[in-house]
């Protein structure tokens, strides 16, 4: 019998920012391509982020040769931890990648034995496949693409990709290599969608410099960077302009520390002398010679920027002159928090430049012209947009159609949608089982939906908790009921509410049968649903209603 390839995204094609995840199956072995996190919504409260659901790989465990990590953003590497806690398989990725994982396995006690680092143009067996590491460029230093050969073809996964003809430290994106792939034939590509709606090119990383050179020759005191922890080319361009305006370089914030350090064991930053100087020699420099760099772009309420921003901060107190950048994107949703973390530093006097009002940073996606680029270097029998809402995946879908991709060859996938291809072609056949694991602090799946149906219900509507004593012989009231109410506006909890529900309850009860009074869960979805009727069309709120019930 013929070997198909089964190709399966369980996760990064119906959302943007997290949860890539592609498995390859070709007969007995399974290579999987990143494992990443997704930061929760303001939907999910009390959620510290979002990994995929294993079941398909866990079920599998036996078959998976290795998995193999593009790049280090938490959307690829996130989920690494929780999946090497079940999984025992080596890791592959180049030495940033490793770096960072490192140190996130460092945090969850687990060994890094199993990591293994290659290089672009390392070509690594894992049973049937043969994985080539393609040099890309990203926000991120050391990312890779995949080449992928089976024996029925070549795959080319991108990861996040964009066309950098000027990448901060040199390492320009393997264009030779793409086109190899292209020459000898490649059955599918699986390309970066995040950016498939934006016209034209994306800017080079370079192009931050001068908006970076602009703001410093301006600044009247000190300089407070913010941007996301993993951009070291970010803090690279940061560190140069500093060192040219003759200023010194803070670093504030533990993830922004870490990475630093590692990037810099690593050499993947270079530093002018005594440019760097610790958060202890911030008093002993004057104002105009500050540059202090942090993360909190995003508004995060534990970092660095949003305590300084409320006057938390230990060493930080924001002055008149002082200048605050947020060299980063407003990720999608975190929009009314960032708008609120700039007024705030406005009012404590800073003057607040960000990505809307100046050059101060580009996207590491690729813009349409750059994804039509690819497609050409690859030149893909089938096609497969991933990393993206669907609007995104349609969009790219739409390029390669008119670059001549035939509709029937293009798939637009949902999480754990199979692609299948044998001689015979490529076809969407079957789904495996993929969702959500909700992790709250350290544990997995300790959260689940109805838990966040809770939480949201408790922050919107509040919660009532009836006390009720039962006299349980005789199936009655032993005393008046007593009511506590959290989360509601004063008036809506005056005294006369309160008394309104009392009334109604020991009305209520006393028209009930003894049977009902004295089960106690029958007595509580009864009590549960008067309030409930009652405060919906007194106030109209839908809150938690608890009863509890004491038996005399
Ligand atoms: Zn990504
Ligand atoms: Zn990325």
């Amino acid at each position: 019998m013929e070997t198909t390839l089964s190709v399966i995204p369980l996760g990064g094609v119906e959302e943007i920012g997290g949860l890539n995840m592609t498995a390859y199956r070709y007969g007995d072995d399974i290579i999987v391509i990143d494992a990443g996190l997704m930061f929760p919504d303001a939907s999910m409260l009390g959620v510290d982020f979002v990994i995929q659901d294993f079941t398909y790989l866990l079920e599998n465990a036996d078959k998976i040769q290795a998995i193999f990590l593009t790049h280090a953003h938490e959307d690829h590497v996130g989920a690494l931890p929780f999946l090497l806690k079940e999984l025992d398989v080596p890791v592959y990725g180049t030495a940033l990648t490793l770096g960072f994982v490192q140190a996130k396995l460092r945090e969850h006690n687990l060994p890094k034995r199993r990591l293994k680092r290659i290089k672009p143009r390392s070509v690594i067996t894992a049973g049937e496949f043969r994985v080539e590491a393609i040099r890309v460029t990203h926000s991120i230093v050391d990312g890779v693409a995949f080449g992928i050969t089976c024996p029925l073809g070549c795959i080319v996964h991108t990861g996040d990709f964009k066309i950098d003809p000027t990448p901060v430290d040199g390492e320009i994106m393997d264009f030779r290599k793409f086109t190899e792939y292209g020459e000898k034939g490649t059955l599918l590509l699986l390309s970066d969608s995040t950016n498939a709606e934006k016209g034209g090119f994306t800017f080079s990383e370079k192009e931050v410099r001068r908006g970076f050179e602009d703001i410093f020759s301006k600044a009247p005191g000190r300089i407070i960077v913010s941007t996301f922890s993993s951009n070291i080319h970010r803090i690279q361009q940061v560190i140069d302009v500093a060192h040219m305006f003759g200023r010194k370089v803070i670093i504030c914030g533990r993830s922004i520390a870490t990475n630093t350090e590692i990037a810099l064991d690593l050499g993947y930053l270079t530093l002018p002398p005594d440019t760097l100087l610790e958060m202890d020699q911030l008093k002993n420099l004057a104002d105009e010679e500050v540059v202090l760099m942090t993360t909190g772009s995003q508004g995060e309420p534990m970092s660095v920027l949003s305590r300084i921003a409320v006057g938390e901060h230990k060493h930080i107190k924001i002055t008149e002159g002082d200048t605050v950048v947020l060299s980063a994107k407003a990720i999608p949703g975190n929009e009314r928090t960032i708008g609120k973390l700039i007024n705030r530093l406005f009012k404590l006097g800073a003057d607040v430049i960000h990505e809307k009002v100046s050059e101060i940073h580009v996207s590491g996606h690729a813009s349409k012209e750059e994804l039509k680029l690819m497609l050409s270097m690859v030149r893909p029998k089938y096609f497969m947009p991933i990393h993206g809402e669907y609007r995104n995946l349609v969009t790219h879908a739409k390029l390669a159609l008119n670059m001549d991709i035939p509709k029937e060859n293009i798939f637009l996938m949902e999480n754990g949608d199979v692609l299948k291809i044998d001689s015979k072609g490529a076809r969407k056949d079957g789904k495996v089982e993929t969702g959500r694991t909700f992790i709250d602090g350290k544990g997995v799946g300790d959260v689940e939906e109805m838990v966040l149906r809770d939480r949201r219900r408790l922050a919107q509507d509040g919660i009532v908790i009836p006390l009720l004593t039962i006299d349980k012989e005789y199936g009655k009231l032993a005393s008046p009921p007593e009511i506590i109410t959290r989360g509601f506006t004063q008036e809506e909890e005056s005294p006369e509410m309160i008394e309104e529900m009392v009334a109604l309850l020991t009305e209520a009860i006393g028209a009930m049968d003894k049977e009902v009074v004295s089960d106690p869960d029958m007595l509580k979805a009864e009590a549960r649903r008067v309030l409930r009727k009652h405060i919906r069309k007194k106030i109209e709120r839908r809150p938690m209603v608890m009863p509890i019930i004491f038996e005399v």
